[in-house]
């Protein structure tokens, strides 16, 4: 079985996509930060459905803590060929002048460093094999800014695409596809983080399709962008944001 892994699997888009990968006959390794016992559940769910799937723990900001997470997975003896970089986090809305640059390296070290070093590791592992997808999570704030919320947040997203443009270039003569979606306004759990819950109801009147997505929706683009269904596809990202 070959292993895909998902960082912030624990719950929201992560959840729904490992879910996903896991049908698709990924032995699916779950990273979570903090809530181990959540992802516990995913796992025990993929395995009810006759998956297999492991949890590891990671802060993806910290090099070493990634590097034992890889060496987690190398244990397992099965080859990763697909990694997702999902893990992501914002804090409460606000202008750009109320900013810190503690809260500015904290954004940008665990949603760009993190991505960074997930995608190295990653690398080092699939390249010997000439195979592998990498799908990294980036938001439509890359495209749109976030101003008056987190533009922080956006402008770490718009780094995930650059690198995600330059990765796939140097990679792609070896067998890798790299590739981004960028969803927004997907009911999870990392609004309250922004500090307003309900974020998404609020704005879903605005968007052209007037609705805000599912994790499911999101967790779909991402597991079609693995697969060889997508096999000619790389430096590319999906937007997944009702047409924002
Ligand atoms: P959630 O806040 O619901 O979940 C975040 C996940 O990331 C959790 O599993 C959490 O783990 C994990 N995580 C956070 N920090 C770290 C870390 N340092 N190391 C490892 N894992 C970490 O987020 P969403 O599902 O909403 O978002 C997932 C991705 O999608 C993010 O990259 C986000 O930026 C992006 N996105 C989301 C949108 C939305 O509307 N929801 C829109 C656009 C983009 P734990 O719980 O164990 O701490």
């Amino acid at each position: 079985m070959a292993i895909a892994l998902v960082t912030g699997a624990s719950r929201g888009i992560g959840r729904a996509t490992a879910l996903q990968l896991a049908q698709e006959g990924y032995r699916v390794a779950l990273n979570y930060h903090t809530h181990a016992q959540a992802a516990q559940e995913v796992v025990e769910q993929i395995q009810r459905s006759g998956g297999d799937a492991f949890a590891v723990q990671a802060d993806i900001a910290d090099e070493s803590q990634v590097m034992q997470m890889f060496a987690r997975i190398d244990k397992e003896a099965q080859p990763l060929v697909a990694l997702v970089n999902n893990a992501g986090i914002l804090f409460t809305q606000c202008r750009v002048e109320a900013l810190s640059a503690q809260r500015i390296n904290q954004v940008l070290t665990t949603n760009v460093t993190g991505t960074f070093l997930c995608c190295r590791e990653a690398i080092k592992r699939m390249v010997p094999h000439q195979r592998g997808a990498i799908v990294n999570v980036s938001s439509a704030a890359a495209r749109l800014g976030s101003p008056g919320e987190y533009v922080d947040y956006a402008a770490s997203k718009g780094a995930v695409d650059t690198l995600t443009t330059g990765l796939a270039l140097e990679v792609a003569a070896q067998g890798i596809r790299v590739n981004g979606v960028r969803p927004g306004f997907i009911y999870t759990e990392m609004h309250a983080s922004g500090g307003e819950a309900g974020r998404v109801d609020r704005v879903k009147s605005q968007l052209p399709m007037r609705r805000g997505g599912q994790p499911e929706e999101v967790a779909q683009a991402i597991a079609w962008l693995l697969s060889d269904k997508a096999s000619y596809v790389t430096g590319s990202f999906i937007d997944l944001a009702g047409g924002k």
